[in-house]
């Protein structure tokens, strides 16, 4: 008896070792359960095409100059997020109205001047230390030799709108008492554009632990159709989602699927991928730190970094549905059972 045991526990250890893989990963797909459903299609319909392009005309006008790190119209553009935090009731990190993360000159080289991040937070209801970041960069290119104005729409006025607007519909839920369960922080970052200085800043400053940030999504051009995706425009790039944890692919892919079915392309996450795109934005310094992150991208169009990239080129049903699926997103993430499981850690993906 006692051998036959062994044997057993042998041959079951056995049969748990050859578990498939694509077994594995189904099992993995199986236990992402969707929460919430009636309050995530509320809240995301707050956010909609006519506030995204209201906010997003301000944000690339002229009057910004092309929110030029450290220059008089990034100031003027942090001044304009901090008066909307203010105004929507939403709180700084910081208490009372100080909601700058100041870089010093002395950080930067090339005369760049000190800079701010602007930062904006909902304390979770349960599990406030647990906190999901969400990130855009709001500084652009400044002025052209010519004096022409790089207005940045695009790149990446697109995704400072869609944080406001998230952080809107997230303050609704909870003025209803439907508050996230996890922390959430909406990180508006200063020069990216000179080399992703103000995430770096943050990384190294971080005004949470980084060992509780559970995710970083980082919204980096998101109102524009490329090249390929002329004939079907409803699509985005997701771009590291599967790096550091296959439950946050997985889990953004079925938050899409529930709710959305946007064709989410994975072209540009490839290893090899010649274009870089995984380490050329704010989330990159959030993934050299292990944090799992999504990178939402449109690809690139024929204005890109030009005074081309206007607000009337945006196409505003884009811009709502995308900013709305990555509301979703965050929303599984402030609110699921369990808190994200990085791969090194995955209890399901092990055998
Ligand atoms: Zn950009």
């Amino acid at each position: 008896m006692k051998t036959f045991c062994i044997l057993s526990a042998f041959a079951l250890v056995g049969t748990c070792a050859t578990t498939k893989y694509t077994t594995k990963i189904q099992n993995l797909k199986d236990s992402i359960t969707i929460v919430d459903s009636t309050l995530v299609v509320k809240y995301s319909n707050t956010i909609t095409a006519k506030e995204l392009s209201k906010a997003l005309y301000i944000i690339s006008s002229d009057t910004f100059e092309g929110r030029k790190t450290g220059e008089k119209g990034q100031k003027l553009a942090t001044q304009f997020l901090k008066d909307y935090y203010i105004k929507e009731e939403i709180a700084s990190p910081f208490g009372d109205s100080i909601y700058y993360q100041t870089i010093p000159e002395s950080f930067f080289s090339n005369n760049i001047k000190a800079s701010e991040n602007v930062l904006a937070y909902i304390e979770g209801s349960e599990k406030p230390n647990e906190l999901i970041i969400i990130s855009a960069h709001l500084d652009h290119l400044g002025i052209e030799e010519t004096g022409e104005i790089f207005n940045g729409a695009d790149d990446n006025g697109s995704g400072t709108t869609a944080i406001m607007e998230i952080a809107q519909a997230f303050q609704k839920a909870k003025k209803d008492g439907h508050g996230p369960k996890r922390s959430i922080l909406f990180l508006h970052l200063t020069a990216e554009e000179i080399g992703t200085q103000g995430s770096l800043y943050y990384t190294q400053n971080p005004i949470f632990h980084l060992e509780n940030t559970i995710a970083n999504l980082n919204i980096d051009m998101i109102g524009r159709v490329d090249n390929i995706h002329k004939e079907d425009k409803n699509y985005i790039y997701l771009i590291g989602s599967d790096r550091l944890s296959k439950e946050l692919h997985y889990l953004s892919e079925k938050v899409n699927n529930t709710y959305f079915n946007i064709d989410l392309d994975y072209r540009f996450n490839a290893e090899n991928d010649e274009n870089h795109y995984y380490s050329r934005s704010d989330h990159y310094n959030f993934a050299s730190q292990g944090i799992p992150v999504i990178f939402y991208f449109n690809g690139e169009h024929a204005d890109y970094h030009k005074t081309t990239d206007t607000p009337e080129k945006i196409d505003y049903q884009l811009l709502q549905n995308r900013t709305r699926l990555i509301f979703a997103t965050t929303w599984q993430l402030a609110n699921q059972p369990n808190r994200l499981v990085v791969d090194t850690k995955n209890q399901l993906l092990l055998n």
